[in-house]
């Protein structure tokens, strides 16, 4: 029996991956890629603000899947067989050290993304993968047994198994709605939040170590540090809020209430007695002096006077209901979201395929047969960190292994 022709769609992280997955476990096959564009690879190119954050040095399944607001689930299996150990290993394999940063986070020793860009078009052209820059593709059908792929030229190309690796390119998802596949409605995930809140007028640039962050009225929340901007609110806390909230906040427009507690390592009754504990031993010293609570000490005070306690008040001049409204201000303040913000270095898109139409041993369809798919395509997306290329490292090469089989 003849290799298969396999037809990669899309010269991006997961389309690269399985055509060189393909080509290297099945070197009689005949892999081709067929990007629309003249530039490969180019979300690696700009990824991790030009140096690649290539994956997170988070190495058992069972955690790693913590990462990923859609997909954990059906990444487990897959994770058990390709994972961020792998990807190093893989990368080792062919010429391209990482190096750990001390969040985790996974960077070639080159700090350049380039020598990822480099390392993939390598070994693809190495494999016999053959590549084909600006395909303008019209329209996948599928015959008795194969695929035929229709360019706008009006060529035609046969597949007997085609991967769809368009990541959120509409057409993408358009071609797997057509060939029977039901789609979770795209939206955009990883963005920061714009408030317009008198508390953090000009306190850009101030950053809290942790602070828990709630969706009001929703389970939703998150630890972590917060960043304070120019237009609102940053940070690693903000941006998987963001993520584990994509589709919440793109129902309600951008708007929602969100709950700040700027001190969560104390309870509610815990802060309280802190705070009548301060009042009780500093009476003659104005609240506003010094930050009592390992708050930066411009956002206390903003804190302190949205609670009615003026710059210059002593502690023996707060009232007990001035003490309850400064507990409620650290531990449960309420600010009004009031759109999203652009995050420079990372964004994904929430939703895409369904994943229980896909098998996840092979990442093929199980609605149609032949058709495979692998990266953001699929409804998987992870938090910032590496995370969204092991996802795509890993399904592009499950799909490479499983496309070229006879
Ligand atoms: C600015 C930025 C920085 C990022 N940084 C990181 C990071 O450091 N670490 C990380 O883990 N993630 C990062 N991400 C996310 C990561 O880039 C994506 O998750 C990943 O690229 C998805 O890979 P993919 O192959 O599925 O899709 P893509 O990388 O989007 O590749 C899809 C390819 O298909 C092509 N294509 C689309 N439609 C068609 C068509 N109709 N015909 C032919 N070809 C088509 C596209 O041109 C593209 O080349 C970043 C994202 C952005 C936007």
């Amino acid at each position: 029996m003849s290799s298969p022709q396999v037809v990669v769609i899309g010269g991006g992280a997961a389309g690269f991956f399985a055509a060189i997955a393909c080509a290297e476990t099945h070197p009689h096959s005949r892999v081709v890629i067929l990007e629309k564009s003249r530039a490969l690879l180019s979300k690696v190119r700009i990824s991790g603000g030009g140096r690649c954050n290539v994956t997170h040095a988070c190495f058992e399944p069972s955690g790693l899947i913590q990462n990923y607001p859609r997909g954990g689930r059906e990444l487990r299996g897959p994770f058990t067989r390709f994972q961020p150990r792998d990807t190093v290993d893989w990368f080792a394999r062919h010429g391209v050290r990482l190096k750990t940063e001390a969040d985790g986070r996974l960077f070639p020793v080159t700090d350049r993304s380039e020598t990822i860009v480099d390392c993939l078009i390598e070994t693809a052209r190495r494999a016999g993968v053959e590549i084909r820059t600006e395909v303008a593709l019209d329209s996948i059908e599928r015959s008795e047994s194969s695929f035929v792929i229709n360019l706008k030229s009006h060529a035609a190309l046969i597949g007997d198994r085609v991967l769809l690796a368009t990541g959120s390119n509409r057409q993408g998802y358009q071609w797997a709605a057509k060939l029977g596949h039901t789609l979770e409605p795209p939206v955009p995930s990883l963005f920061t939040f714009t408030l317009d809140d008198a508390r953090l007028i000009d306190l850009a640039g101030i950053s809290v170590e942790k602070v828990r962050v709630q969706l009001d009225g929703t389970p939703i929340e998150q630890i972590g540090p917060v960043l304070i901007t120019h237009w609102g609110l940053s940070g690693p806390a903000i941006l998987k809020l963001s993520a584990w909230g994509a589709r919440v906040l793109h129902d309600s427009h951008y708007h929602a209430k969100l709950l700040i507690n700027w001190l969560p390592d104390y309870s509610t009754s815990e802060l309280q007695r802190k705070l009548a504990a301060l009042k009780a031993e500093h009476p003659r010293q104005s609240v506003a002096a010094t930050s009592p609570l390992s708050l930066p000490s411009r956002l206390w005070k903003r804190l302190a006077a949205a609670s009615g306690i003026g710059v210059d008040r002593r502690w023996a001049d707060v009232s007990k209901q001035q003490l309850l409204a400064l507990t409620n201000e650290l531990s449960r303040g309420a600010y009004a979201i009031k759109g999203k913000g652009v995050f420079k270095e990372e964004f994904v898109t929430c939703g895409g395929v369904r994943l229980d139409e896909v098998n996840f041993k092979t990442m093929e369809s199980r609605r149609c047969p032949g058709l495979y798919f692998a990266g953001e395509i699929l409804d998987i997306d992870g938090i910032t960190g590496g995370f969204n290329f092991q996802s795509a490292w890993t399904t592009g090469w499950i799909a490479g292994r499983a496309m070229g089989a006879s």
